[in-house]
């Protein structure tokens, strides 16, 4: 099986956008706060270091996820999950070697595109920013660097992944929907429950890391202010998503690294209304048991939807099943030459 697929973008829904509530002052009925959270490898994890084959780390030298990663997965299972718009690095536009540079952002609706106007943004806009022009809004959530506190070494240390592009990167049939007009969604890789894959030496498109191993963990924090209601539930879902599915973040996804799984921790939430008049100073902190049935109840609205089309097919790419067998690898050259009109679900 191809080692990733398509999430497809309903269409059907248009894209709700509205104005953002601003900064600098604290609304009645949105949600601000803190919360923290802890990052567990599934699998073997590498995030790269500019061009090196070392892991992040900090000037503590401890190693990190950077809050830009963490921003950047978030938002991307908003804008599937919730209906945003595409906004984030996608695949529309790419280089083809013998073709130029292929355009898809003509295969989406205008409407579909990225936000121009702060003042009418998509919910993941209004929760992560957006920049466009002299159009910027700030976004009402930061993270934090994930830091490292329980690093486990792999072994061997350093390992060559396999090729990390497909012989045919830009298989047309991968890229559009089985009409051919429009892109064929947002792209999601498979968890690996098999080993990772690896090769015994340099090759043109593979690359030699040193990951940390499966166990490791790391803790982050994140704050946020003036979250509307729906914006404060799509985040949430994005940070924990569902009991059977896990997120995949870092390099060398199609190698099977990068599968973790994601828990919040504590939570504190701040009413600034009753800061001044209530005992607690407005302060309702979270932990355990009531933070399982807060986080329970404010995603129930996603979890319980059973009929969404890109949340069942978020749920089928991302499904965590130990007994799951496939192997997820990149067809070969002869497949794709036999197969010109093939779609990701016929590969071998
Ligand atoms: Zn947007």
């Amino acid at each position: 099986m191809n080692p990733y697929d398509f999430v497809p973008i309903d269409f059907n829904q248009p894209i709700a956008r509205r104005s953002p509530i601003q900064h600098g002052k604290f609304e009645k009925n949105t949600v601000s706060g803190s919360l923290t959270g802890r990052i567990i490898a599934e699998t073997p994890i590498f995030i790269k270091s500019g061009n090196t084959e070392q892991f992040t780390k900090n000037k503590a030298g401890q190693y990190i996820i950077p809050g830009t990663s963490l921003k950047g997965l978030f938002r991307s299972i908003v804008e599937t999950a919730a209906y945003g718009c595409f906004g984030g690095k996608c695949d529309r536009r790419y280089k083809d070697n013998q073709r130029g540079t292929i355009d898809h952002s003509k295969k989406l609706p205008a409407s579909f595109l990225a936000c121009t106007d702060a003042g009418h943004l998509c919910i993941a806009c209004r929760i992560f920013g957006m920049l466009y022009s002299n159009n910027v809004f700030a976004g009402k959530v930061s993270f934090e660097d994930a830091v490292c506190n329980k690093p486990v070494a792999h072994n061997p240390a350093a390992i060559y992944t396999i090729d990390l592009m497909g012989p045919k990167p830009h298989h047309t049939a991968f890229y559009l929907d089985s009409s051919g007009n429009r892109i064929a969604g947002r792209k999601f890789y498979f968890h690996h429950q098999q080993r990772i894959r690896t090769t015994d030496k340099k090759t043109s498109y593979n690359q030699r890391i040193n990951p940390l191993d499966t166990g490791s963990e790391f803790t982050f924090t994140a704050s946020f202010t003036n979250l509307e209601n729906d914006e404060w539930q799509a985040l949430l879902y994005a940070i924990v998503l569902e009991p059977e599915m896990r997120h995949k973040i870092g390099y060398a996804k199609p190698s099977g690294l990068g599968s973790v799984k994601i828990e919040v921790t504590h939570l504190r939430l701040i009413d600034y209304a009753s800061r001044y008049s209530s005992p607690n100073r407005g302060i309702t902190e979270y932990q355990e048991q009531s933070l399982r049935d807060y986080i329970a109840a404010q995603t129930r609205g996603f979890t319980s939807d059973t009929t969404s089309l890109t949340l069942n097919e978020l749920r089928r790419i991302w499904r965590w099943d130990v007994n799951d067998k496939t192997p997820y690898r990149y067809p070969t050259h002869e497949w794709f030459n036999n197969n010109p009109n093939a779609p990701i679900s016929q590969t071998p």
